[in-house]
């Protein structure tokens, strides 16, 4: 059976430091997330009751899945990402045994965060018309392990996940987080500090207006400001290539200067 893969958290690469802004998030997922997973003796009491489900929410691109990755890292967790294409592609048939196995697999290499990407199509719309035996199954599957952590205190698994469709989910599964946060698009100066964040180890022009290339990307999006300075480091790369080949074509012309001059001599 293929299993989902287990990211260790020694190898997650992503840490707080590498996210622009979204501070208070960052704050909220530690005070969630760093308890339950790394002293779940405080939460045996029964009073405590350890946070199960955090969803967030927001458009595209806006930071979620770095999020995820990086609260993992922070905490020492294992990182698994599950979404509908992964078991669709490599587990259907085996449905529910698989989800089986993902919250075993989990219970392994605690602490765990299983990080459910599009969790919409996943766990979406339980009414919804047509919708395959095997789907239903595989999700009332995963709720009933999900439902399960709730009655171990001590099990150090936590299910993080995102949507950029919030409202597709039905009220069984939004009632299931029971925090649910906005990522939304960046403000202008929360812009200002991805950029600075994004360009941080880069060479930069002296004196770049970090402020008005904030003000000039008005409903960009994290990723977008990525691409856009992706884009701009590009930029001298391909100068160069050019030069170079302008040189080259030089040095072609030049040869064949110099060849035609010689048949010329030859000829006199
Ligand atoms: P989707 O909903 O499409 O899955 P997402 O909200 O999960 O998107 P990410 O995949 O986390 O977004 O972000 C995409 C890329 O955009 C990141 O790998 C990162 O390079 C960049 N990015 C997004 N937000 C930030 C940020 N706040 N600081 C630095 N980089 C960011």
């Amino acid at each position: 059976r293929i299993r989902p893969e287990v990211i260790p958290a020694s190898e997650i690469g992503v840490t707080f430091a590498d996210i622009g802004a979204l501070d208070e998030i960052k704050e909220s997922l530690q005070e969630l997330v760093m308890l339950p997973l790394r002293r779940p003796d405080l939460f045996k009491g029964g009073l405590l009751k350890p946070c199960r489900g955090i969803l967030l929410f927001g458009p595209p691109g806006t930071g979620k899945t770095m999020m995820a990755k990086a609260i993992a890292n922070e905490a020492g967790a294992s990182f698994i990402n599950v979404s509908m294409s992964t078991i669709t592609s490599k587990w259907f048939g085996e449905d529910e045994k698989n989800v089986r196995a993902l919250f075993t697999l989990a219970a392994k290499v605690s602490p765990t965060i299983i990080f459910v990407d599009e969790v919409d199509s996943m766990l979406g719309q339980r009414t919804r018309i047509g919708e395959h035996e095997a789907m239903r199954k595989i999700k009332n599957e995963f709720m009933t392990h999900w439902d399960g952590l709730l009655t171990k205190p001590g099990e150090r698994i936590l299910v993080l996940a995102a949507t950029n469709r919030p409202f597709d989910l039905d009220e069984a599964i939004i009632r299931r987080f029971e925090r649910r946060i906005m990522v939304g698009l960046p403000s202008v100066e929360n812009r200002e500090l991805i950029l600075k964040t994004l360009l941080a180890k880069e060479k930069v022009e002296d004196g770049l207006d970090y402020k008005e290339l904030a003000s000039m990307t008005e409903g960009y999006s994290g990723s977008d400001l990525k691409n856009l300075c992706t884009t701009a480091a590009y930029r001298p790369v391909r100068e160069l290539i050019q030069q170079e080949r302008l040189k080259d074509l030089e040095r072609k012309q030049r040869a064949e200067e110099g060849q035609n001059s010689g048949e010329a001599s030859n000829t006199v």
